[in-house]
């Protein structure tokens, strides 16, 4: 049987990991800056993360949805506490798609709407409901296509004002990345989350904030909504909550209720999953990621900003986009094959920066020091 080819592929295969770097089978060592699509939190192979996982295997991985299990309710307790949403409840699920098909679902529930607002440029994942929120035709098959979903431009206050006054009692829910990833590292501003939170008051509408990149940390504050001080209804979250393994969640605010079977999966809040989860926060708050993130990031931002060809330089904490000019255009290529730098990127000339929380600032400045030279060379031979 042949493979299905589902991305383009670099012709690279890793076979070892640890913090901030992975080596591949050659035994080249690569500096990690994508951090496996934002997926790496806390460090590849953390041995805090190793040693509960393992710990956990030998005892019990799996049984089934039908018993207690004291993990789960110990991950939502410390989640609770480093999220300062102590009175919502999780719902524990397997990745960022089912997370956010979930809270849809939930809030539909909840307010008996149909209607969606989402905005340009969104990603919310690759299963149906997800899809038909994300603003990407591409990915959009004829069965999710659906009147539902309204697509309003990403930080246009006039134009939210302007559907809610024309639509507000039919919107169930209003679901934003707090930093658009996939769209190109986007912020929303504090005044468009807070007109969101306001619309949603008055009109009954469910604000669904889609954390599964933002979130967690990576902004710097344990969700991006944080900044503009407002609380959502449903906080959808994946990618850095194992570190790598598998396991996602939803965390609900009190006054959205659900009943038994609206919300279900087989192998959602498995023991395995809750210990890599439970890894994971406790590796934030003893090496305090946050305040590196917020660091690190900062600095990030200060030296990309100070060179001249790059554009753009936006984000928060260790989530960074910035703009490639076209006559750069072999940059990201470079920095792997020359310098051996992951970075991620986003269409149509976007370099990403999404690594560990706990990226070391020697570590950002072996970055710069490799762009510059990359940017350089690209200049000579021009
Ligand atoms: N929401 C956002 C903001 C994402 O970036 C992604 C993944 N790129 C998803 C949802 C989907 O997550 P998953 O791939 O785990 O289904």
């Amino acid at each position: 049987m042949n493979l299905f080819d589902v991305y383009p592929l670099n012709d690279v295969t890793i076979v070892k990991a640890k913090g901030s770097y992975v080596w591949d089978d050659q035994g080249n060592q690569y500096l990690d800056l994508y951090g496996g699509h934002a997926v790496i939190s806390i460090g590849h192979t953390h041995p805090h993360w190793v040693k509960r996982i393992e710990e956990q295997l030998e005892k019990i991985s799996f049984y089934s949805n039908s018993i207690q299990i004291p993990l789960q309710k110990e991950l939502a307790g410390k989640l609770g506490t480093i999220s300062g949403k102590e009175d919502y409840q999780l719902f524990l699920c397997n990745s960022g798609a089912e997370a956010n098909e979930n809270a849809l679902k939930l809030a539909s529930f909840h307010n008996g709407r149909k209607k969606v607002v989402a905005f340009t440029k969104a990603f919310h994942g690759r299963t149906s409901l997800a899809v038909s929120v994300t603003d990407n035709k591409n990915y959009v098959a004829p069965v999710n296509e659906t009147d539902n979903v309204a697509f309003l431009p990403f930080n246009d206050e006039e134009a939210l004002e302007d559907y809610f006054t024309r639509h507000g009692k039919e919107i169930s829910s209003v679901i934003i990345e707090g930093i658009q990833g996939v769209g190109g590292i986007n912020v929303a501003s504090e005044s468009f989350l807070k007109l969101i939170r306001t619309l949603c008051d008055k009109y009954g509408a469910v604000y669904i904030a889609d954390s599964v990149q933002c979130g967690y940390g990576r902004s710097g504050k344990f969700f991006s909504h944080d900044f503009a001080g407002v609380n959502a209804d449903i906080y959808s979250m994946a990618k850095g909550m194992g570190n790598g393994f598998p396991v996602a969640g939803i965390i609900i605010a009190p006054h959205i209720k659900p009943k038994h079977f609206q919300l279900g999966t087989t192998f959602g809040g498995n023991h395995l999953a809750c210990a890599a989860a439970l890894a994971v926060l406790e590796v934030i708050r003893e090496e305090k990621l946050l305040g590196n993130a917020t660091m690190v990031g900062k600095y990030l931002r200060e030296q990309l900003a100070a060179i001249p060809e790059i554009k753009n330089v936006r984000g928060r904490g260790l989530m960074i986009g910035f703009d490639v000019p076209e006559e750069l255009g072999p940059l990201k290529k470079n920095l792997l094959a020359h310098q051996k730098i992951f970075t991620g990127e986003a269409k149509p000339n976007v370099i990403r920066l999404l690594p560990s929380l706990a990226l070391k600032k020697k570590d950002a400045e072996e970055f710069i020091d490799a762009l510059k030279e990359e940017i350089a060379a690209i200049h000579e031979t021009a």
